[in-house]
């Protein structure tokens, strides 16, 4: 195997340390391999040196070094067997090099060649709209025929975000943000606890460096504090567990950075308050038959030494997590009345715990819950990956929002369970079931007396949904809901019965149009669609059909010239308010461009005189700092002294500068634009920022756009209706608050 490094690297420092690197996955194969593994691991080792030997890495490492380092990780954190080394080594080797998925089905079979298939990106010149989450999709698609597609793309991620500091900083972001937005999900649902904690701390270093910085330093600072606490806490369960016999490992484990974080904030508590920042791990070790008994033992031990916290009891040993977690927790009182989380479970649930699906095959002997937990779960990843409707920005909304760490059980009439996220309210039970029952549900009954329809499930609940044929989703339901496939299936019969009416305005509209003899009528609907800003055609055609919107008032800003809907000249200044008036008098729900109702001064008098309007160049907002320009028609357009034509202005054309200032006045409008860049964390960015804006502030968005949405990493404009540059100088703050805004400028 040395000679095929000899071709390729020189350096003699490179191929001993790719050598050792090899070696050492080679020491995590099994000794059950058989003799064709050690062959395909030596052939892919080969191939993938070959394929790689022009990459390097961004640190400068020769590429191999990568695969071979995803693959120990397959082997050694997840514990996967050689088949899933092969394709781990050969996991970039499609998509980055020559080798085609032909060449690797002919040498390694059909098994490896689906494995790497499912593990390389989709083709670049697939012009995907969102490609970060068709290739969630696809990784997907592949992982429900085989789990260990899944698998290893979440060592590759975890390599990839353990080497990021060689990246610059916005790529960092960018893939920070999609491991913490998919994969820290993925790896808690296939069960890996280890990965998932260190990916999610890996992402935090990136994406909050400070709050990283600040917790690592204060949990190195108490380390030495914290090491003396529990040992004075274990000690005398030691004792009690010894003399029961009982053989056991028993640690105190520091919780991770990010669990201290999202304790500190949606407790709102001080790093020094948080009184549980480790928990002690109890690990039994005993035959399969006497599992449940020697927790349970334990448990009574542990309680005799220190109180416990009885609501704060976890049995997820009767009843597993649905990602197969199983453990018994407790929350007691230790010394000096510090609370003490205690993990009770045994050596098989530990390592199930730890590494999470692989290890659950390995006691496949073993009758557990765990087992049809997870095969539920892939049923369900499945059917909703058969929902062909749904396009891909849609399928990851909706895969999140089943993966709520948190979870509610309830059950059927006839005893069957239902898992439903947290939070999920009656009518999400509803459409769990089915669209059917969903669409039609009249009424709920909770352990059997009527509860409204967003009534939050409770754990252990027996629900009961009462249909009626005559009923249809209702607007209102969207809030009543909180299950990613509740939401869609309202919104699609919404839509359906928004199209179904809008028809009516269609035919209306066009009708009208055909009279005034506008051609072509496309294009002027079209036209009309951008012009009032609707989300879509439908909505216009409802606009018409439900009367929100005469046609008359619609047209009224427009006349004909060749067929052609134009606009109407925009009258000057106070004129042109009363013609927006007019509009929006008839037209209530239709947005409408404000005009600015402040006046200002020009040398001192009263603007009124004169005709001015304000620069499109920069925008000014009551509070800027401004001037007026004389321009060759004679008006006078007013610029923000920040404005970028301002020192050519003024430098160049003194004689037509005048002085202008604000006069204040309380109901003005400005329209200003902002352009934001930011990590795009999820499909929910642009409402998140928008309900920032307008439920806290209740700042008006104009227009809202985002550009370069294809990554993680966006950028985009808003255009703001503020009433002075204090209140947009707010907005701006705030929106620089946010956790996934990077930058917030005003355009010029
Ligand atoms: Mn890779």
């Amino acid at each position: 195997m040395a000679e095929v490094l000899d071709a390729i690297y020189e350096d003699d420092k490179e191929r001993k340390l790719i050598l050792r690197e090899y070696r050492k996955l080679l020491r995590t194969i099994p000794d059950s391999a058989t003799e064709q593994d050690w062959e395909n691991v030596r052939k892919a080792f080969e191939l993938a040196v070959r394929a790689h030997a022009a990459q390097r890495r961004k640190d400068g490492d020769p590429y191999i070094l990568h695969p071979i380092e995803v693959a120990r990780i397959c082997a050694e954190e997840v514990g996967l067997g050689p088949t899933a080394v092969v394709a781990a080594l050969l996991h970039d080797v499609v998509e980055d090099t020559n080798v085609t998925l032909e060449e690797i089905e002919q040498t390694f079979g059909e098994r490896i060649a689906l494995l790497v298939n499912g593990l390389t990106k989709l083709d670049r010149s697939v012009n995907a709209e969102s490609p970060r989450a068709e290739n969630f999709r696809k990784v997907l698609y592949w992982m429900v025929q085989d789990v260990r597609v899944g698998l290893i793309k979440i060592a590759d991620r975890l390599h990839n975000m353990r080497t990021l500091s060689a990246m610059p900083r916005h790529k960092q972001l960018k893939i920070a943000s999609e491991t913490n937005f998919l994969y820290v999900p993925l790896a808690h649902r296939l069960g890996l606890y280890n990965i998932k904690t260190e990916l999610e701390d890996l992402c935090l270093k990136v994406l909050n460096r400070e709050a990283y910085q600040e917790i690592a330093e204060k949990l190195q600072a108490t380390k030495e504090e914290r090491a003396q606490f529990i040992s004075r806490f274990i000690e005398p369960i030691k004792q009690k567990l010894d003399q029961q016999g009982m053989k056991y490992r028993i640690l105190g484990r520091p919780k991770s950075i990010s669990s201290i974080l999202n304790k500190i904030r949606t407790k709102g508590v001080p790093f020094g308050q948080i009184y549980d920042l480790f928990a002690v791990r109890i690990i039994l070790d005993v035959p399969p038959e006497q599992e449940k008994t020697a927790c349970w033992v334990a448990y009574s031990l542990v309680t005799d030494v220190y109180a416990p916290l009885p609501e704060r009891l976890k049995d997820w040993i009767s009843t597993p997590k649905s990602n197969g977690y199983e453990s018994l927790h407790t929350t007691v009182i230790g010394p000096d009345g510090k609370y003490v989380e205690v993990q009770i479970r045994t050596e098989r649930m530990d390592e199930i715990a730890e590494k999470g699906y692989a290890a659950h095959w390995k006691y496949k002997g073993v009758r557990t819950q765990a087992s049809s937990t997870f095969d539920r779960w892939l049923d369900e990843v499945r059917e909703l990956l058969e929902n062909k409707e749904a396009d891909a920005r849609e399928f990851v909304q909706y895969f999140k929002s089943n993966l709520f760490t948190q979870e509610v059980w309830v059950t059927t009439p006839k005893g069957d369970m239902i898992v439903l996220p947290k939070g999920a309210t009656a009518l999400d039970f509803a459409y769990h079931i089915h669209t059917e029952i969903g669409d039609h549900c009249q009424a709920v009954k909770v352990n059997q007396r009527l509860v409204p329809l967003g009534y939050k499930l409770q754990q252990g609940d027996q629900v009961e949904v009462i249909t009626d044929a005559k009923q249809k989703p209702k607007k209102d339901w969207l809030k009543l809901v909180v299950t990613g496939k509740a939401r869609s299936r309202i919104r699609q019969a919404l839509k359906k019965e928004q199209r179904q009416v809008g028809e009516l305005g269609k035919e209306a509209l066009i009708r009208k149009l055909n009279n005034l003899k506008v051609q072509p009528v496309d294009q002027a609907i079209e036209m009309l669609v951008r012009y009032y800003e609707y989300p879509s055609h439908v909505d216009l055609y409802y606009a018409i059909a439900t009367e929100q919107l005469t046609i008359s008032a619609l047209l009224a800003p427009f006349e004909l010239k060749d067929h052609k809907l134009i606009p109407k000249p925009q009258p000057q200044s106070e004129n042109g308010e009363e013609a927006g008036h007019a509009v929006a008098d008839a037209t209530p729900t239709t947005p409408v461009r404000p005009r600015p109702k402040a006046t200002i001064l020009i040398d001192g008098e009263p603007g009124e005189h004169y005709n001015y309007t304000f620069a499109n160049c920069c925008n000014p907002v009551q509070g800027d700092e401004i001037f007026a320009f004389i321009s060759r028609t004679g008006g006078l357009k007013i610029h923000r002294v920040s404005c970028p034509n301002a020192t050519h202005l003024m430098a160049n054309y003194d004689y037509r500068i005048r002085r202008a200032e604000w006069v204040t006045k309380q109901d003005a409008e400005f329209v200003a634009e902002l352009r934001i860049t930011g990590v795009d964390d999820g499909p929910g960015v642009i409402e998140r920022l928008a309900h920032e804006l307008s439920s806290k502030l209740r700042v008006n968005i104009r227009a809202f756009s985002i550009l370069g949405g294809d990554d993680a990493y966006f950028e985009g404009t808003i255009k703001l209706i503020v009433a002075n540059v204090n209140q947009l100088n707010l907005a701006i703050r705030t929106l620089k608050n946010l956790d996934n805004v990077d930058t917030v400028t005003r355009v010029n």
